[in-house]
């Protein structure tokens, strides 16, 4: 098993760490409410925290969401998944040192995942790092920062109306599993979950605010359960689904374990839930999942997806990860990973090069795939799965698909997505963004479908 992190170990947030000493308040007081410009990098998670953070700055009388050139406070929310990751988070710092030493009392704060794993080390590696805070706690930040800006804050702001059409909600965090090349397990903790009330009412505000079509997210949720009625996911779904108003809904990112008959069948027999699941496979060989700790074999994998596809009708999108370079990963164990994603045919797989994250239990082990070599696989099954995508897209033509119209294109035409989570297009003049608009699919490619308007659909 792997070390784990002090904050891993308990699961105990992050402490917040600050240089009080050196200037005090942070962002000194301006005789009006200070400025935050955001940023962010890494899953979906993070886009959701962003969100969080912008509504508890708001909370606190704090402006929230503005462009950097105007902003007092600038926060990082960071990821640590993969090294390339990190070094855009140390490349967006970069940038900012020139911006924080331009006008005395600018202030940096890191969040994210990078703040759980570095802790305060950050503040020795970055002199013009101001805090480092955990965003699963953000409370200890909010009110010291209320507390130093109290004079000039008028209370809760509000926030613009967003004209967004869909939207992230957590549902859980954490992960109680432990792949051995993942760090998310040490950087999100144990899992918890939220209760069913609680997303429904989250929901309910969204739906109330315009939006149309909501992804429930956790890292691994499916493992999803109500902390006082143990209700699970498809119960939670079931749930959602009754919120007036709510077009559509999905849920990310799933773990094969947990893909039961019941989340199945909860996909087709509600109306809200669309056609598309998440179900990240890895590997296509036992020997390499079992080194991944991923806990099934290709075979138990290949069962889910049948079920999945029989009980989702008329037809299921499948998407799911895949990591390409893993420790001591043979030309054989290579080749059946392709052989697989040939056999089940994603319409999307998201391909990763191997990349060692310190503490993780594959850390130790020999990273002995060579550079080039990762990139030779995954530029081959990038090929293989842009022309499996493509077959996937252009069997949809003559087929009836719905579109909900996020926007238009600069020559007017408007675009939007699929139930299936494609993107389509349609042509100049014929929907209008927000709609959601049945069309005929004329041609395709592999990452968009082309369409025609059939009308507004009920
Ligand atoms: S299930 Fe996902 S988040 Fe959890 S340890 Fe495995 S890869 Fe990481």
């Amino acid at each position: 098993m792997p070390v784990l992190s002090d904050a891993a170990r308990g699961f105990r947030p992050l402490q917040m760490a600050g240089r009080p000493a050196r200037r005090e308040p942070i962002v000194p007081v301006l005789g009006r409410a200070p400025r935050v410009h955001l940023w962010h990098i890494g899953c979906q998670m993070n886009d959701a925290d962003r969100e969080r953070l912008a509504e508890e700055f708001a909370d606190i009388g704090f402006i929230p969401e503005v462009p950097l050139e105007d902003a007092d406070l600038a926060v990082l929310i960071t990821c640590t998944v993969r090294a390339n990751a990190e070094q855009k988070v140390y490349g967006k710092f970069r940038e900012l040192i020139p911006w924080k030493r331009e006008r005395p009392g600018r202030a940096i704060a890191v969040t994210g995942c990078m703040a759980v794993e570095h802790g305060e080390g950050l503040l020795q590696r970055l002199p013009d790092l101001d805090y480092v805070f955990d965003v699963r706690e953000p409370d200890g930040f909010m009110a010291k920062l209320q507390a130093l800006h109290a004079i000039n804050l008028d209370g809760p702001i509000t926030l613009p109306a967003s004209d967004r059409l869909s939207a992230y909600v957590p549902v859980m965090g954490g992960c109680n599993e432990m792949c051995t090349y993942c760090i998310v397990p040490f950087v999100r903790g144990r899992e918890t979950s939220r209760p069913v009330d609680e997303v429904m009412a989250h929901v309910q505000r969204l739906v109330e605010g315009g939006v149309r079509e909501v992804t429930l997210l956790g890292q691994n949720v499916n493992s999803y359960r109500d902390p006082s009625t143990g209700s699970r996911l498809p119960e939670l779904l079931r749930a959602v689904d009754t919120v007036p108003g709510l077009w559509r809904l999905r849920f990310l990112t799933s773990h094969p374990r947990n893909a039961v008959p019941e989340l199945f069948t909860a996909m087709h027999e509600l109306a809200t839930v669309c056609e598309q699941l998440h179900l990240p496979v890895q590997a296509g060989d036992n020997a390499l999942l079992r080194r991944m700790r991923r806990l099934y074999t290709v075979d138990e994998y290949r069962a889910k997806i049948r079920a999945a596809r029989d009980a989702v009708r008329p037809r299921l999108s499948l998407s799911t990860d895949v990591i390409v370079g893993f420790c001591g990963e043979t030309e054989s164990e290579f080749a059946a990973t392709e052989q697989l994603m040939r056999e089940l045919e994603f319409d999307t797989v998201h391909l990763a090069a191997y990349s060692v994250r310190p503490g993780t239990a594959a850390a130790p082990r020999a990273d002995d795939i060579p550079v080039a070599e990762k990139k030779r696989r995954l530029n081959h099954l990038l090929g293989v799965q842009r022309d499996i995508a493509s077959a996937r897209n252009r069997s949809y033509v003559g087929r009836e698909i719905e579109v909900l119209v996020e926007g238009r294109s600069e020559d007017d035409r408007p675009y939007g997505r699929t139930r299936e989570n494609k993107v389509a297009w349609l042509p100049a003049g014929a929907a209008e963004p927000g709609s959601l608009t049945k069309a005929r699919v004329v041609s395709a490619t592999a990452w968009q479908l082309h369409a025609e308007p059939l009308g507004a659909a009920a």
